[in-house]
């Protein structure tokens, strides 16, 4: 089944990080067929060393001197601001020689294809590819390979490597998200440090009052080389570019073994690989599709003995002193080169418009819209669609449609494609999709698709590209502020949120399951929706966890966004279309909630504003990254014995003590709510106002990386 001159006999292609030059030279003497690292700029590890424009040429150069090919990572989301630096970044590195491209952006890297269609483009993991529908669509916007989601069993991945158009690449080995890829806001909302701007700030490693129940182990698929090397995968990806080369060195070695020699880990082997970094052991979960019961996991002093002494590898040191050779710059074809400019704002009459994203029927059945939200569509999930719709044997009251999983699994996809069939016979004219996947099947199935605020629309041109596939409504990412969406909507009509708890995780592995007082038959139930379950983090900010399609979960914000009493201002940004999530919320506190919208009136309690302030936020963190003491404040080095930077200890209820954490995180406005709190459901409403804080310093809780 390989596609012709990919994969046949062929090994797959080995990709190792590349934080730094050193950790490239270790990546190159260990035998890998690839690398990856990316520049100053637009790379999701703004915190690894990464290279300018300088380096990224001798990096490259290195490569192609040694055979190895160079996969460069521009796999932020991009701003209208920044795309035309992206473009001509994207346009340097094939100039550089550069083997592909590895980009989250849809908008951008569908540009990009447009002007240099040699140039491979690889659809980034944060672009969410997990199923075969994904896959082709993908393909069709110019991307020759996709980062398949870490959270895909081995059944999926060999289906889509074996049906869709392009080259798979999955994760090999290293530290994994505990949410899905592009589908976490924590750091970014709470902490105002964006993890899809590449500058998490690891809140999953963080205690909670639980422990630590979003800490996962690291991913090791060393003992399953003979399956992934007939599941028809191009590329097998080991993260870590924020490790050091002595790491990169030992774990490519171990993997390029186990590929020549085509078996699985010995003992030898897992000892060898828990020896560079571990986190109470490996999981492959995911990949097996075990239970997840075993899945979590912290850096334990057993962990850290276990890490054996620095070893030199062949080759170290002697790059940084070899004059590289010089290759002769790739010239641009015609299509590029070119400035970049957006199109011109739009003209002709604006229309107001409001979407509401319900969880269950009595919401929409309580929520009464006026004339004041202009234009109505309103949504619930596939399945209480489908459950509504039987119990009264008709459409839900006023709903316009169904919204699909932010993620679904291509072994889910054919029973999701049935529900959707079922649901359009039941009345739904309209789907809300969250990803390129449901993109792809809601078209299939004949609906009008409308973008959802989970789908990252941050830009003019994926705005645009989303019109051209025939998306109808967009609701931009809640990460923009303001003036970041004005410069989509003066160009094309698009929505932003308004009202809601908006999810900051998606999480695959059921956090209900061994929740205290929760398991999983709370999800099952139904319980879990109407009362749920509440994660307490250290600060005692409490944040409400959701089941959602499957035993997913949605880890909502302890504290919901809210611009009803802003109205003004987002009409005058030309923002005419607002979007307002309701999880847990019961119908009465929906009812009272539009009203207040309506009214223009605060919503009473705390609550947090439109958006992250990227220039401000990232700055800060690059301003720390640049000046970080080498000592901390007992005098101790930061640094390991390999150089890496360590893992600080955490304390229970260790807070940050600047009170202006609280404004930069959840950027509050408090007024007294002069109706006084009226409905009990919302415990977290209570303690909203103890909004999350995340360590101020870079360094603090950045696990082992
Ligand atoms: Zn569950």
């Amino acid at each position: 089944m390989a596609k012709p001159g990919t994969k046949a006999a062929r090994l797959p292609e080995l990709l190792a990080p590349a934080g730094s030059f050193e950790a490239l030279t270790a990546a190159v003497a260990a035998g890998a067929d690839a690398v990856y690292f990316g520049g100053k700029a637009f790379s999701a590890r703004a915190g690894a060393e990464n290279f300018d424009r300088d380096g990224l040429i001798r990096a490259i150069a290195y490569c192609r001197e040694h055979g190895v090919k160079a996969h460069i990572t521009a796999n932020t989301l991009v701003l209208d601001r920044e795309l035309s630096e992206w473009l001509s970044f994207g346009e340097f590195l094939w100039q550089a020689g550069a083997d592909a491209l590895i980009c989250a952006d849809l908008g951008a890297a569908a540009e990009l294809a447009r002007r240099l269609p040699e140039f491979p483009l690889h659809a980034s993991t944060q672009a969410g590819v997990s199923d075969v529908g994904a896959a082709d669509l993908a393909a069709s916007l110019g991307f020759s390979r996709v980062v398949l989601s870490r959270e895909l069993p081995l059944s999926d991945i060999r289906r889509i490597s074996e049906e869709a158009k392009p080259e798979t690449e999955i994760f090999l080995h290293g530290a994994l998200c505990v949410s899905v890829s592009g589908q976490c806001l924590f750091s970014s909302l709470v902490g105002g440090r964006s993890g899809n701007r590449g500058r998490c700030a690891q809140p999953c490693r963080l205690p909670y009052e639980s422990g630590y129940p979003l800490s996962l182990k690291d991913q090791c698929l060393a003992p399953f080389i003979p399956e992934i090397l007939s599941s028809g995968v191009s590329s097998l990806k080991i993260e870590g570019r924020m490790r050091s080369p002595d790491y990169v060195y030992r774990v490519v070695s171990v993997y390029r073994r186990l590929l020549d020699e085509g078996r699985r880990a010995g003992r030898r082997e897992m000892e060898e690989l828990a020896a560079c970094f571990s986190r109470s052991g490996f999981t492959s979960a995911y990949f097996t599709g075990a239970d997840r019961g075993d899945m979590l996991g912290v850096r334990t002093g057993e962990d850290k003995a276990k890490t054996a002494d620095t070893r030199s590898f062949p080759g170290e040191g002697t790059a940084a002193r070899k004059e590289n050779p010089v290759f002769p710059l790739r010239p641009l074809p015609a299509t590029a080169g070119g400035p970049f400019t957006l199109p011109p704002a739009r003209k002709g009459p604006r229309e107001r418009r409001t979407s509401f994203c319900f969880t269950a029927p009595e919401q929409a059945d309580a929520a009464r819209p006026d004339a004041s939200f202009g234009k109505c569509l309103s949504y619930l999930p596939v399945g209480a669609y489908l459950r509504a719709a039987g119990e009264r044997g008709a459409r839900p009251f006023g709903v316009s449609g169904v919204s699909l999983p932010a993620a679904f699994f291509e072994g889910e996809r054919e029973e999701l494609r049935r529900d959707l069939e079922r649901a359009k016979l039941a009345g739904a004219s309209r789907a809300l999709v969250q990803s390129l996947g449901g993109l792809a099947l809601a078209r299939a199935c004949g609906f009008e698709v409308d973008a959802g605020y989970r789908f990252n629309v941050t830009n003019t041109l994926t705005s645009q590209l989303l019109r051209r596939l025939g998306v109808r409504e967009i609701t931009l990412s809640p990460e923009l502020t303001l003036p970041a969406a004005r410069d989509v909507c003066r160009r094309v009509p698009a929505s932003v949120v308004a009202y809601g708890r908006i999810p900051l995780m998606l999480l695959t592995r059921c956090l209900l399951r061994d929740a205290p007082g929760a398991g999983c038959a709370a999800c099952e139930s139904g319980r879990a929706q109407k009362a749920p379950y509440l994660l307490r983090d250290r600060t005692g900010a409490l944040f409400p966890v959701l089941p959602e399609y499957r035993h997913r979960n949605l880890l909502l914000n302890s504290c919901p966004t809210y611009l009803g009493d802003r109205k003004k201002e987002l009409s005058e940004s030309q923002i005419d279309g607002a979007a307002l999530l309701f999880f847990c919320e019961s119908g009465e506190t929906c009812a009272s909630v539009l009203a207040r919208y309506a009214a223009g009136e605060p919503l009473g309690g705390p609550v947090r504003r439109a958006g992250v302030r990227f220039a401000q936020t990232e700055r800060a963190f690059d301003e720390k990254e640049k000046n970080r003491p080498e000592r901390n404040r007992y005098g101790k080095s930061i640094r390991n014995r390999h150089g890496d930077l360590q893992h600080p200890p955490l304390r229970q209820g260790e807070g940050d003590p600047d009170p202006r954490a609280v404004r930069r995180g959840g950027r509050s406005a408090r007024k007294p709510d002069p109706r006084g709190r009226r409905h009990g459901e919302d415990d977290a409403r209570q303690n909203a106002g103890r909004q999350a804080r995340l360590p101020s310093d870079p360094r603090r809780g950045r696990g082992g990386f």
